[in-house]
């Protein structure tokens, strides 16, 4: 039966943005806390080619830890199985930028997705590329097929200034040994690849390849199959900080949030969609975003189980 992706899309963006509780916008990062919570967007786009948008999907915003899948992807690339040996796969069940189990898991990150391994991700892209943040912008621009995505150097340098427990995690990771660079250094790239801005519609162009087996949309860029899976599954178990078993539960696709209030999710073989909704719940992922997901999935009975 042919589903009328658009008529369902509609229907939610109606029913979820009269919902009143919107979640509270993230402040520890301030320029964060400038953005309305009124903003909702949805982006979908199916591999048999259609796509459709809803609301805000052409307007940019703070991808945060959505870029840690894509900083993963280019790091896998380079080093594939070694990465194991400096970060685990597993979930965390703890807060994002939580401390206490680096310390006594002697340095190594549960997962790649949590703030501590992705700050090993990003020392592991410091030692490969030529230009680190040049080089991590232009491979985030190849996927998307699209130069206008930037960093947000306002955003960078907020966080810069507030990352207190950024500066704690990676001090951590140095002190065990598991970081090849300065932790300035890296945590300079780190902001700069949290503070890239897109919109929902390029955030489903740039994760195609995630649903594609590997393959984008529209260039030639690519990424091994195994790397695809593996990366996948890492997103199904720890995208959603210590909210991955609900959003599993409730939704059952593998993504990504961010605590710009930005979630990817997708099926592979069938579709990208993205949302975005800047006000966050406790967990810290963007509440009508979840909510719309859910009834995304529900509706369409498109999931992986
Ligand atoms: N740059 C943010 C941080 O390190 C990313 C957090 C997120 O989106 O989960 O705190």
């Amino acid at each position: 039966m042919r589903i009328d992706f658009e008529h369902i899309l509609n229907k939610i963006h109606q029913k979820v943005t009269a919902i009143d509780d919107k979640g509270t916008v993230a402040s520890y990062i301030p320029e964060l806390a400038k953005i309305n919570k009124h903003h909702f967007g949805i982006h979908l786009r199916t591999l048999d080619g259609n796509e459709y948008g809803v609301g805000d999907f052409d307007k940019p915003f703070s991808i945060q830890s959505i870029s840690k899948v894509l900083a993963l992807a280019q790091a896998a690339s380079f080093v594939s199985n070694d990465i194991l040996k400096r970060v685990d796969v597993e979930p965390s069940g703890h807060p994002f930028n939580q401390l206490a189990l680096l310390e006594i898991e002697n340095g190594i990150p549960r997962n790649p997705l949590i703030n501590s391994g992705a700050i090993v991700i990003a020392d592991i892209l410091i030692s490969n590329l030529k230009n680190p943040k040049e080089d991590f912008l232009n491979f985030v621009r190849d996927l998307a097929d699209d130069d206008s995505i930037n960093f947000n150097l306002d955003v960078a340098n907020s966080e810069k200034i507030t990352g207190f427990k950024n500066y704690a995690a990676a001090n951590l990771l140095k002190s065990f040994n598991n970081l090849e660079n300065s932790v300035d250094e890296v945590l300079d790239f780190y902001f700069h690849q949290c503070s890239i801005e897109m919109s929902c519609k390029q955030l489903t162009k740039a994760f195609y390849l995630f649903a594609n087996k590997g393959h984008c949309l529209l260039n030639k860029a690519r990424l091994n199959e195994s790397i695809i899976k593996r990366i996948n599954a890492i997103m199904l178990t720890c995208g959603f900080y210590d909210e991955a078993g609900e959003f599993a539960f409730e939704v059952g696709l593998p993504g990504k949030s961010g605590v710009g209030g930005g979630i990817v999710a997708l099926l592979p073989d069938k579709f990208v969609i993205t949302t975005w909704s800047p006000g966050l719940n406790k967990k810290g992922n963007s509440q009508l975003g979840m909510t719309a997901l859910e009834q995304f999935t529900s509706k369409t009975k498109l999931s992986i189980f």
